[in-house]
């Protein structure tokens, strides 16, 4: 059965001339919509308390153990606007389920799929106004929409935390790559790791981004936008970027990315591309790959292409990749083409292009 939540309407929503002025243009991350979903969770009580409240600031003791010991998780999903004012949203079950593991492995308390999609719904019942309109098929944007999870006990001992506040809030996102999709160059980082064996690298957890941050600043000192890490036990084994899973072409048609572990983030994309390979007659194999094979590839040309994918940017063609000694880069007879078709199959499914053959679309 599904909570049902009350709705505490803003008695100061964005006047709608000001909203749709931020609609036409809203860059990523930086506004946000009307109201916030909300459910609290106590030890006592377990969940309880769901509501829709007007956007704002949170009141947190200055005890709150997320400010102190970090037990905090979120997720990454979007709205998409179809050519019919209908909204959707995309495999939010897959959400949901990774939503339980990052809770499980931080000591949070597990919310349902149920309480996780109803959340979404309700949020978005209310700012629905909120998703943008694409102008054309590759106008991409969408309504970003990101739950978190926050220790709110206040209590300096270092347990987990009898007092938790779920949240659902939502920024309107534009397209990522505006002028065209450019091949990225990726700095491997050779001195920081993003997770260990036993770690927290299969979570979605504030402290694995925070530990990020670091060799992304190296990696801008480089020229480049995004980090790849390596495996923490031998450096050898190519894991999985800051945000998103990486994936190589082969010219024999094979499709590899990195097996799962428990130092890898599993993509929603990542899986939905291992699917629509298959449709488009490549075969995908998850598989350990080593920046030995990486660099030897690119050189004789059988790795074609190299991509990153993700929710926020969905497919994003790698051009090269600069390490502290070397440049690895394709041999660029390849083009992106294998990357440029997943990255429309994908994007026609979601903004309602084409048919939802793998059942992937919810309604909000
Ligand atoms: N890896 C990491 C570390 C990420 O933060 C993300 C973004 N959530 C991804 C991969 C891609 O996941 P998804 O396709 O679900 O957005």
């Amino acid at each position: 059965p599904t909570a049902s939540f009350d709705i505490l309407p803003s008695n100061q929503p964005l006047a709608d001339e000001l909203r749709q002025n931020i609609l036409k243009n809203p860059g990523f991350g930086r506004h946000f919509s009307d109201h916030m979903a909300n459910v609290r969770w106590t030890v006592d009580a377990g969940w309880h308390g769901h509501a829709v409240r007007p956007y704002g600031p949170l009141t947190l003791d200055p005890a709150a153990s997320v400010l102190h010991y970090g037990q905090e998780i979120f997720e990454g999903i979007k709205a998409y606007r179809h050519a019919d004012g209908s909204v959707w949203t995309f495999r939010p079950e897959k959400n949901a389920e990774r939503f339980r593991k990052s809770a499980h492995r931080l000591a949070l308390p597990e919310l349902s799929d149920e309480d996780f999609v109803g959340s979404l719904k309700a949020l978005l019942a209310q700012d629905h106004a909120w998703v943008p309109t694409p102008a054309n098929d590759s106008d991409e944007c969408s309504l970003y929409l990101r739950p978190f999870m926050i220790a709110t006990e206040a209590f300096l001992g270092v347990r987990p935390a009898h007092e938790v506040d779920y949240y659902v809030i939502a920024s309107p996102a534009g397209s990522y790559f505006k002028g065209g999709i450019a091949p990225v160059s990726i700095w491997l980082s050779s001195h920081y790791k993003r997770a260990a064996p036993g770690g927290t690298g299969f979570a979605k957890c504030g402290g694995n981004y925070a530990a990020s941050l670091a060799a992304q600043k190296e990696a801008e000192q480089h020229g480049c936008g995004q980090v790849a890490f390596l495996d923490a036990a031998e450096s050898k084994w190519i894991e999985e970027l800051g945000g998103m899973n990486l994936f190589f072409v082969y010219k024999d048609g094979r499709l590899v990315t990195p097996r799962l572990t428990d130092t890898i983030l599993e993509g929603v994309t990542r899986n939905s591309v291992l699917t629509l390979a298959k449709d488009e007659g490549l075969t995908p194999e998850e598989r350990p790959i080593s920046i030995d094979e990486w660099r030897e590839g690119a050189a004789s040309g059988e790795i074609t292409e190299v991509f990153a994918c993700g929710t926020a940017a969905v497919i994003t063609p790698v051009g090269e990749l600069i390490t502290e000694h070397e440049r690895i880069r394709l041999n660029g007879n390849g083009g992106n083409d294998v990357a440029m078709r997943i990255r429309t199959k994908l994007l026609d499914v979601q903004y309602g292009r084409s048919d939802d053959t793998h059942g992937w679309l919810t309604r909000l």
